[in-house]
């Protein structure tokens, strides 16, 4: 009996199946447990799903049960057989299996241990990422992150967005010209793009209304923490013809919900069983505190951060838990920062404060958000009180020369993101590889 892989079809549909019918799927095997001479239960896992798949002596015969029951696990194979369902109607049907073949065998060992409560250090783990992500928790929030995305674009289409993709080799380094890497160009210097920035705003002087981009951002950034990483997806939104910093808001709260809402209903029972909670979805509007007033509430509850800067990450952190009591929301905007630790670029409110917020999930940021300058002649008062010359951002300024739309938008993690949703400890497990300080394998 030869098996065909191009019949070969989702666990997740065949468990759907009728009882008795005959179907082929193919995966890892996950577990297996051998009976004496006769028997053998493996556990057959693909990208969506697991099925028990019964071997057995009367039905494949002693050579291949000896096959079978030396395999070792994380072996692929395909198997074909006859759907059993459970009379108990809670328990999952299983696969009597009539044939099977073992399409690439894996080696006994394996570096890590996979699975719940995984005994294998991170470090180790992200040495040997493809095996880590076969382990269902790590999969899922992979699969997680592209519905995610999937979810955002489909938000963005219809509220009349555009895709596009700005350059990540430039010339002159964006915004604050710290934190970025250099790379050899030829016989120049070029940087790696810490954001679209100035291109999402340039889409918006050319005359695109309103812009999306999903795309890595690089930070040189040798700080060693749970939360960030040198190659980063960067999620981007750019809005023109915007009255204020207020309607950037609206939109990102809207879609948040929207997103959140669609991740629940596809994952909810996946990740109550992964991760132990509930993905709850939050109400409209978020709460809105200014940056001086978050400042006070932080330090009356014990805190000390200084103010008219900026919020320290253990500030944050106070911040989101005060709100979380006092209006029951996870996220809360905290708004008019101080212009002094803004790029220039921000739209002022007033002389000494900028239009601009971030967007705290739990109490850690996940976005920053702005109203920008789009008046030439402010725009260049703005850089000479950043003490910053005009020279090296001619190209950008020239965006502003011969008129462009009011706008705003933000920038969003989108591993910081997931990492907030599932709660995780580190942002490592929100993103495919890890590329940090002192990681860039495999
Ligand atoms: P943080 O204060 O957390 O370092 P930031 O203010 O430097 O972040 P922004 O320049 O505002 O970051 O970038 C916008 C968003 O991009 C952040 O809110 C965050 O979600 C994400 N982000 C920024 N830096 C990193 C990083 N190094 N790794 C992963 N995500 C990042
Ligand atoms: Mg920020």
């Amino acid at each position: 009996m030869s098996i065909h892989l191009s019949e070969r079809k989702q666990i997740q549909t065949v468990l759907a199946s009728e009882n008795g019918e005959r179907v082929l799927i193919a995966g890892f095997l996950k577990r297996k447990r051998v009976l004496g001479k006769k028997l053998v239960f493996g556990i057959i896992q693909d990208n969506s799903e697991e099925i028990q798949a019964v071997f057995s002596v009367s039905d494949i015969g002693q050579e291949n049960l000896e096959t079978i029951a030396g395999l070792p696990l994380q072996s692929v194979c395909a198997v074909e057989g006859t759907i059993q369902k459970n009379a108990d109607r809670t328990k999952k049907p299983e696969m009597l299996v009539l044939a099977f073949e073992v399409l690439s065998a894996s080696e006994p060992q394996l570096p890590i241990d996979l699975g719940p409560g995984t005994e294998s250090a991170m470090d180790l783990r992200l040495n040997w990422r493809f095996l880590d992500l076969r382990d269902e928790r790590q999969r899922t929030i992979m699969l997680m992150l592209s519905d995610f995305e999937r979810f955002s674009r489909d938000f963005f289409y219809r509220e009349g967005l555009r895709e596009i993709h700005s350059p990540k080799i430039m010339g002159t380094a964006s915004e604050s010209g710290a934190e970025v890497f250099t790379v050899n160009y030829f016989d120049a210097r070029a940087f790696l793009a810490q954001s679209p920035q100035f291109y999402k705003q340039m889409a918006i002087a050319s005359g695109f209304d309103r812009v999306f981009e999903i795309a890595p951002a690089y930070r040189a950034e040798k700080s060693y923490t749970n939360r960030h990483l040198t190659e980063f997806v960067s999620l981007d939104v750019e809005l023109g013809y915007i009255e204020d910093v207020e309607e950037v808001m609206a939109f990102e709260e809207r879609w948040i919900v929207e997103v959140l809402g669609r991740l629940k209903e596809r994952w909810d029972s996946n990740v109550e069983r992964l991760f132990g909670f509930e993905i709850s979805v939050p109400t409209l509007p978020f709460p809105r505190i200014r940056m001086e007033e978050a400042i006070e509430k932080v330090n009356r509850s014990g805190l000390n951060v200084s103010a008219g800067g900026d919020l320290p990450s253990e500030g944050e952190k106070r911040l989101g838990q005060l709100i979380a009591e006092e209006h029951h929301h996870p996220f809360v905007f905290v708004t008019h920062f101080p212009f002094s630790v803004r790029p220039f670029y921000h739209h002022k409110a007033d002389p000494r404060t900028s239009s601009s917020y971030d967007l705290l999930w739990n109490g850690v940021e996940i976005t920053t958000g702005a109203q920008r300058e789009h008046n030439y002649e402010i725009l260049k008062r703005q850089l000479a009180e950043k003490g910053m010359k005009e020279e090296p951002l001619s190209d950008y300024l020239n965006f502003f020369r011969f008129g462009c739309p009011p706008h705003g938008g933000f920038g969003l993690g989108t591993a910081r993101f997931m990492m907030s949703l599932l709660r995780l400890e580190n942002i490592r497990e929100a993103v495919l590889l890890t590329r940090d300080p002192k990681r860039v394998t495999p």
